[in-house]
Parts: structure tokens; sequence; C-alpha cells
């Protein structure tokens, strides 16, 4: 009889995507489920930063601008990214953070809806997200008002003549409950409103198709399931319809239609190249442009296909250990839920060192959340299985009551 573990390993033998982690810098001994919150270090980026600074920056000097074209770095990153999310090669730039782009983005859809009264958004948001909406609010001057919320219903109660903007992460951090992009744009464009996407949690993750849901506008993470580093440099999108018209507030030289005219008057861009603000990080957007060429011949179903596997395998494993203090925080159907898993426990923190000490990398969200991403272009069957039965037995033996389990460090 073969063993459930046997079981797993035979996945993998059998995983299409399974070469893939050949692409990535793993610690030995170590199960990364927190790919979700920072991809880890693939072989491109690392030979691709060593080069960049050896050869470009250490040779070339400021001629590298032109000679290694660091120059439109934003523009042919942001094409990398785009066909992972479903949009066209000139809507999508790489540029600043999630957070700025956000901003950026907000600004130019609330300032096209003046006369709308309000903004929505969900409470449980990332914070950043909600943080960013109350200021591009307030910045804009219209006497628009912000309004969160809990359920989708309450969402479709919002929708009305007075929406100017519905601003949505598609999948939700904590849970990884994932939003129908399609019908949630095509209710609030039947009333009028535009649309904005937050992507941290989807591109690279689930397959996203901002084109077909006529999104109007869309802004992503770089250093998540992208693989482009700490910090690395964000995307966003705006529709091919609504870029003559969309005006961002940051008027910055790089987003000018001539910035070496080094003219006094701001005159932006045509397309999305007005949607940046100043230089680029060069050594980011290498690392992150280097992650991308990973995906050239990714099919986004073979990583759907793997991603609802790995899921289900991890929660009927913790699941039939039948300790009542996990309990699943992540929608139970597949096609509702991204590429993470999350369950409540009690003494959430505590569980996580624990299991991290165990050489199971997840995170922790407050208050109670186990976060586990998973990664099918690196993560196996059989990590899932043993990260799983690693936790069963950390919870069942209570070995998170160790006090060095609960001192708190500053990142969770
Ligand atoms: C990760 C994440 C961010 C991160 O924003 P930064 O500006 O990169 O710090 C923003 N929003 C959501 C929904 C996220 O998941």
């Amino acid at each position: 009889m073969t063993t459930r573990r046997e079981q797993a390993q035979h996945l993998d033998q059998q995983d299409p995507l399974a070469h893939h982690r050949d692409a990535f810098i793993l610690p030995a001994d170590t199960i990364y489920l927190d790919g979700n919150s920072l991809g880890p270090l693939t072989h491109a980026a690392r030979a691709a930063v060593c080069q960049t600074m050896d050869d470009e920056w250490g040779q070339q000097l400021i001629g590298a601008w032109n000679t290694a074209d660091w120059i439109t770095l934003p523009q042919r990153v942001g094409a990398l990214i785009a066909p992972l999310i479903g949009a066209g090669e000139a809507d999508v730039i790489c540029a600043d953070s999630t957070s700025i782009n956000l901003f950026k983005v907000l600004a130019a859809a609330l300032d096209l809806r003046p006369g709308r009264a309000r903004l929505v958004s969900e409470r449980g948001n990332f914070p950043t997200d909600l943080y960013i909406a109350e200021r591009a609010v307030a910045r804009a001057g219209h006497g628009q008002a912000v309004h969160w919320v809990d359920s989708v219903e309450a969402i479709d109660g919002l929708i009305d003549d007075d929406l100017a903007v519905l601003m949505l992460t598609h999948v939700d951090y904590r849970s990884g409950a994932m939003h129908d992009m399609q019908a949630m744009t095509a209710k609030a464009h039947a009333a009028g409103a535009l649309v904005v996407w937050d992507l941290a949690h989807s591109a690279g993750a689930v397959p996203v198709d901002l084109a077909a849901a006529e999104a109007d506008f869309a802004v992503g993470c770089g250093y998540k399931y992208l693989n482009g580093g700490p910090g690395a440099p964000a995307f966003l999108y705006v529709s091919p319809q609504l870029q003559a018209q969309a005006r961002q507030p940051l008027a910055g030289w790089f987003g000018h239609v001539a910035p070496f005219a080094f003219a006094t008057g701001y005159e932006p861009a045509a397309g999305i190249k007005s949607f940046l603000v100043g230089t680029p990080p060069v050594l980011g957007m290498r690392a992150l442009q280097a992650s991308l060429s990973l995906w050239g011949d990714v099919d986004m179903t073979d990583i759907r296909r793997k991603s609802v596997a790995l899921c289900q395998l991890f929660i009927q494993t913790v699941e039939a250990a039948g300790c009542d203090d996990l309990v699943l925080a992540s929608p139970r159907e597949a096609g509702r839920r991204a590429s993470q898993v999350s369950f409540r426990h009690p003494d959430a923190y505590a569980v996580m060192q624990a299991l991290i000490a165990q050489g199971v990398i997840g995170d922790m969200r407050s208050p109670d959340i186990l976060r586990f991403g998973f990664t099918p272009l690196y993560t196996r069957y059989v990590d899932v299985f043993d990260a799983a039965t690693r936790l069963i037995a950390i919870v069942r033996d209570r070995v998170f009551d160790d006090p060095v389990y609960h001192q708190r460090a500053a990142v969770t």
C-alpha cells in the first residue's frame, strides 16, 4: 500500500510544471509557503542584477541609460507583465510601489467622475488601500465620500448613479477569497461607475483577464508571485479607452512628453507613459524583468490546475486530522479561492513561529490567521503534505505553548 506521502511524491513525478522549480534558489530543508508575501530569489534575477551592476553600472556608467536601454525598462517590464493579467503590452507600466500606483489611478478615476458622490471598497481590504483611498478622495476635492462595506451584497446595494469608483482587491489577502472580476466590473459599469482592481495577490497566482472584464484601472505588486525581490517596483494598468482622458496627479518628469527637453511647463506623454513619475529603480526592475522571463512558456491554466490541487491537498490533509482549533478561513469552493489557504487558530502567531522553527515558512496576519501561499512554479505536492503534517503535530501536541514562540518580531 502506498502512503499518503508517496501519493504526493507520485503527483510531483507527473507534474508538467515540476522543472520550473530549478529556476529558483531555495534554502535546503525549507518549505517555502510565503511566496504570496515575498517571492523567492530566482537564478535569473541574481544573474541579471550582477550583470547590471558589474557590466552596465560598473562599466557603462551613465551611458547605460542608452546603451543598456535602462530608460525604457518601465515599458518593457510592463509588457512582460501584460500577458499575465490579460492586458495589451502598451497598457501596463512598471513603476513605483503598489500604494503609490493606487493613489495615481484612484485620483485619475475620481477626476473622471466628479459629479458622483462615493468611492466604495471593502473594510477588510489591505489597509494601505484604505488609507490611500481616503487621501485620494480628499485630494480630489469633489466632495466625494468613502464607503467601506463588509460583503458583496453590501457593495451591490451601493452601485447606483452616485457611485464614482468601485475599488476592489481581486484576492483578499487574509482569506484568499476571490471576486468575480467580470461580474463586478459589469455591474459597476452598468451604473456608469469606474472600477479599480488591486491585483497584488492575483498576478502570477491566478488567470486574470483585464481586457475581457473591461476593467478600467488596475495595480499590482512585483515582489509577491512575480518574484521581483524585496521592494520590487509595482505595476499599473489603464484601459486603452481611458488613456487619453485619464490624468494622474503626480506630474513628474518621466511622465512628461519630452523629459530631456527640460521644459518648464508640464505636458503629459501620450498613453500609459504619463503614469510614470520619476527615475526608475534600475536594479529592482532588472531583477523583476529577469524573474518575469520564467513565465514565457508557462500556461496560466496549468498554474491554476496545480494551484487548486495544492490548496485542496493542504485543506484535506489538515482537516483529516480533526483539530477543532484549526478552522478553515478560506472559501472551501475552489472556484472562489485564489492560490492561498488560511486557517484560523487562537494562537496563530505562536503556531506559525513553531512551524517556521520546523522549516515551514508561512505567515500570520492579525488577529488569528495562519496564511499559506501555494506557488505552482516551485511548490511540490510533497511540500504541501509535509507542511500540513507538521502543522497538525504542532497544534495537536501544543508545541506552540513554548514561550519562545510567543516573542513578537516587527514583521509578522
Ligand atoms: C501587498 C499588498 C500591497 C503592498 O503595497 P506596497 O505599496 O508594495 O507596500 C498593497 N495592497 C495589497 C492588497 C497588497 O496585498
